[in-house]
């Protein structure tokens, strides 16, 4: 079975609706024909300052919701990146690989660092996506579910992995991304030009809030001055964003909805979209709550993912460092 690699950050609170439709979705689905390794990226939540306590307890919460959305740990190797030290191992020598100039081309460290007190852009904001590259590389990946951000460091991944293998030999698989073609990219609700991220949390929608916030948030979105309900994400971003987390959310298509929509008014829209998405939201929390209120059960299934993530990742890093000219210990 072909191999599947993704990791998410724990951030806090929980999951925002971009990381669901943009790549959890693809996560479970993807468990059915794949062997899946699916990882907390704590490592990567420490590029911002982060709370110890906090980022614990984001740390579980984050494994929690990953089980109560489908992640099945009998099918796939669930863990936590710190857990598995081969993946800063290999970090180290992805990032001595990766050309200064071509790091300082990453959209999202522009864009993340520009948004920062100079003293809060860390080195590690920049060396990201060489982590990432190994969080990849070390499972021998073949495909990478991401949403559309992403997709930038998934061409730097299969960059350093072809330059490493054509520098010391054949070592990694060179990773494919699969990025959504429909639902790649979901808008903040108040800025539906900008993407919807727990970073700037404006217009998110957040997998733990009570879903009667939820629905406000979608009967208060930003649209624009006209009637009609159309897919046209140039002049109608707003109204755009709400079919397709709606299309993404029921599996009927954008052109069914603006049908079935035809001549009732934005409110409407929001109201049975608010409802679909409380529908979801409800039974998932529930889900989530028990995963929390067993601990143990919990701590289990990730340290069973751990070993398993660790077979893998150990065999793979002997091997690149001894391809780099590492002595080997005794
Ligand atoms: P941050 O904004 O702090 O980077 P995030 O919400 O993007 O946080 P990540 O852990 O970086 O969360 O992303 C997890 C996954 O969710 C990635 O595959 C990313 O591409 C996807 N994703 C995040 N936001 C969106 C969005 N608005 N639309 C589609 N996919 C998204
Ligand atoms: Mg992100």
């Amino acid at each position: 079975r072909p191999r599947v690699f993704s990791g998410i950050q724990p951030t806090a609170g929980s999951f925002q609706l971009g990381n669901y439709l943009g790549a959890l979705r693809n996560w479970i689905a993807l468990q059915e024909s794949h062997d899946a390794f699916y990882c907390v990226v704590d490592l990567h939540s420490v590029t911002m300052p982060k709370d110890p306590a906090e980022l614990r307890e984001n740390t579980r919460n984050a494994a929690a919701q990953l089980l109560a959305l489908g992640i099945d740990p009998e099918r796939s190797t669930l863990f936590v990146q710190s857990h598995v030290a081969e993946h800063a191992q290999l970090s180290w020598v992805l990032e001595c690989l990766t050309g200064y100039g071509e790091a300082a081309r990453m959209t999202q460290f522009k864009d993340k660092s520009a948004r920062q007190e100079d003293e809060h852009v860390s080195v590690g904001l920049f060396t990201y996506p060489a982590l990432m590259a190994a969080d990849i590389l070390l499972y021998g990946t073949d495909l990478v579910p991401v949403g559309e951000d992403q997709r930038q460091h998934l061409e730097l991944s299969r960059t350093l992995a072809q330059r490493f293998n054509s520098r010391f030999g054949r070592t990694f698989v060179v990773p494919d991304a699969h990025i959504p073609s429909d639902t790649a990219r979901i808008f903040d609700l108040q800025d539906p030009t900008s993407k919807m991220s727990k970073s700037i949390p404006s217009g998110v929608v957040e997998f733990m809030e009570d879903p009667k916030r939820t629905a406000k948030k979608i009967r208060s979105a930003v649209t624009d001055n006209e009637r009609d309900i159309r897919y046209d994400p140039e002049n109608k971003p707003g109204v755009s964003n709400l079919l397709v987390i709606y299309s993404g959310m029921t599996g009927r298509s954008v052109a069914e909805l603006e049908t079935a929509y035809e001549g009732s008014g934005y409110g409407d829209l929001k109201k049975d979209l608010g409802a679909v998405l409380a529908d979801f939201l409800t039974p998932f929390q529930a889900r989530v709550r028990e995963y929390l209120d067993d601990p143990a059960e919990l701590d289990k299934i990730l340290h069973r993912g751990t070993e398993r993530a660790r077979a893998v990742a150990s065999e793979t890093l002997r091997e690149a460092y001894d391809r780099v000219g590492f002595l080997p210990p005794v």
